[in-house]
C-alpha cells in the first residue's frame, strides 16, 4: 500500500475538525488557523512551508497527513471565454469544472459527484450514473486550482453530481469556502444547486448560510415524475414546502432553475402554472434553454417560445434570466458535463 493512503489528507478537515485533530495529539488549537492559512491563502503545498509552525509540528504533520492537490489535465476555452477544466482523480476517475466570466464576474462551477445517481432524463451527466461521491478535498481543490490563474469570485454547485447526495462533504468543503481562514467567500457568492432531495434541503439550510437553487423544470407532478425520478419520491408539493421553509437571510431569493424543453414545457400554461407554483417563495427565476446532446430525445425550445415564456413572467413582475448557454462550443454548458475528453 502507498503511504500516502495511510495518511489523512488535511484538506478534508473543515477548521473546527482540524483543531480536534491537533488538540488530540496534544497540539495548541490556534495553530489550526494558522494551518488553515497556509493552505488556503498561501496556497502552501507542503508543511515544510509553514514557516510559523514549530519544526516539531511540521515533522509530525508530514509523518501523519499530506497535502493533496488538483492540476486540470486539459483546459479548453470556448469562444465566449468560459474554460473547461478537466481534473483527474487520484483513482483515475476525473470531473470538471468550468469558469464562466461575466460582467465583472468570474463564477466558477464545481462538481460534487464523479457522474450522478439522479437519473434526469435530460441531463448527460445522468446517463453515466454515479461512480462515487468527491471527498471535501477534491470539492475545494477544485476551487484551489483554478484559482491560482484567474480571480474566482463566485461558485455554484452546478458541475457533475447532485450535492445533497453528498451532503457531508459538500457541507465541509462550503465551512472551507466560507471560512475568514479559509477561501473568504461571502455566503452571497456561494450557491448550491439541487434537483429537489427534500430532507436535505433542510440539513443544508441547518448547516451553513448559501443561496439555493432549485431544478425545478417541470409545473405538473405527471411530467416531473417521468423526467426527474426524484420527484416521485418527493413530489411537487414537499419540494414548495421545503423552499418556503430553507432559511433564507433577508432579502435573499431561492433560484427557480427550469430547463426548458422544446415542445415539452415551454408552452405559457406551463408559464401560468410555474408562476401559481413560486408565487409564495421569494425567487428568481433562471430559464435554461435545453442544451442537445447526442442520444437525447429532447430539443431545444424555439426562440420564440424561449420569449414569450420570459415576457410572461416578466409582465407578472417575476425577476428573470434567460440564461444564454455559455461553453456549449466546448460541451461545457449545463447538462453538458461528462467529467471525459471530448471525443
Ligand atoms: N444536481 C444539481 C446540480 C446540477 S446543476 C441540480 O440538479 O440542480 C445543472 C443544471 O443544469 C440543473 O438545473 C439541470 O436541470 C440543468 N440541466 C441538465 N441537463 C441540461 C441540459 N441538457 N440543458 C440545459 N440544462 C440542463
Amino acid at each position: 500500500m502507498d503511504t500516502m493512503d495511510q495518511k489523512i489528507d488535511i484538506k478534508n478537515f473543515s477548521l473546527s475538525e482540524l483543531e480536534q485533530f491537533l488538540s488530540g495529539k496534544g497540539k495548541e488549537r490556534f495553530r489550526a488557523t494558522q494551518i488553515f492559512k497556509w493552505l488556503y491563502q498561501k496556497d502552501a503545498r507542503s508543511f515544510a512551508d509553514m514557516s510559523n509552525l514549530s519544526k516539531d509540528l511540521r515533522l509530525e504533520l508530514e509523518q501523519t497527513a499530506f497535502i493533496s492537490n488538483l492540476d486540470a489535465s486539459t483546459v479548453e476555452e470556448g469562444r465566449d471565454g468560459t474554460r473547461k477544466y478537466l481534473f483527474t482523480l487520484s483513482d483515475g476517475e476525473a470531473v470538471e469544472s468550468v469558469l464562466i466570466p461575466d460582467e465583472g464576474r468570474n463564477t466558477l462551477c464545481i462538481s460534487s459527484q464523479v457522474g450522478c445517481a439522479m437519473k434526469c432524463e435530460f441531463c448527460l451527466t445522468g446517463t453515466f450514473r454515479l461512480s462515487r461521491n468527491l471527498t471535501t478535498a477534491e470539492i475545494v481543490n477544485q476551487v484551489c486550482a483554478v484559482r491560482r490563474e484567474a480571480p474566482v469570485t463566485n461558485i455554484v454547485f452546478m458541475g457533475m453530481g447532485e450535492p445533497l447526495h453528498n451532503l457531508e462533504n459538500v457541507i465541509r468543503a462550503i465551512r472551507i469556502l466560507l471560512d475568514d481562514n479559509g477561501l473568504q467567500f461571502s455566503t452571497r457568492r456561494v450557491t448550491v444547486s439541487t434537483c429537489g432531495l427534500v430532507p436535505e434541503m433542510a440539513e443544508l439550510g441547518r448547516a451553513v448560510t448559501v443561496n439555493l437553487a432549485v431544478s425545478l423544470n417541470a409545473t405538473t407532478d405527471e411530467l416531473r415524475d417521468r423526467i426527474m425520478p426524484v420527484n416521485r419520491k418527493y413530489p411537487l408539493k414537499a419540494l414548495l414546502q421545503a423552499c418556503r421553509e430553507f432559511p433564507l437571510p433577508s432579502r435573499r431569493k431561492i433560484t427557480i432553475e427550469y430547463v426548458m424543453l422544446g415542445g415539452v414545457n415551454d408552452t405559457l400554461d406551463d408559464a401560468k402554472r410555474l408562476l401559481r407554483l413560486i408565487s409564495d417563495v421569494p425567487n428568481k427565476v433562471n430559464l435554461i434553454p435545453f442544451n442537445e446532446h447526442e442520444g437525447c430525445g429532447f430539443i431545444a425550445p424555439t426562440r420564440k417560445a424561449i420569449d414569450s415564456f420570459h415576457k410572461y413572467l416578466i409582465d407578472r413582475h417575476v425577476t428573470v434570466i434567460t440564461r444564454d448557454s455559455r461553453g456549449s462550443d466546448i460541451s461545457a454548458a449545463c447538462g453538458q458535463l461528462r467529467g471525459k475528453l471530448a471525443r
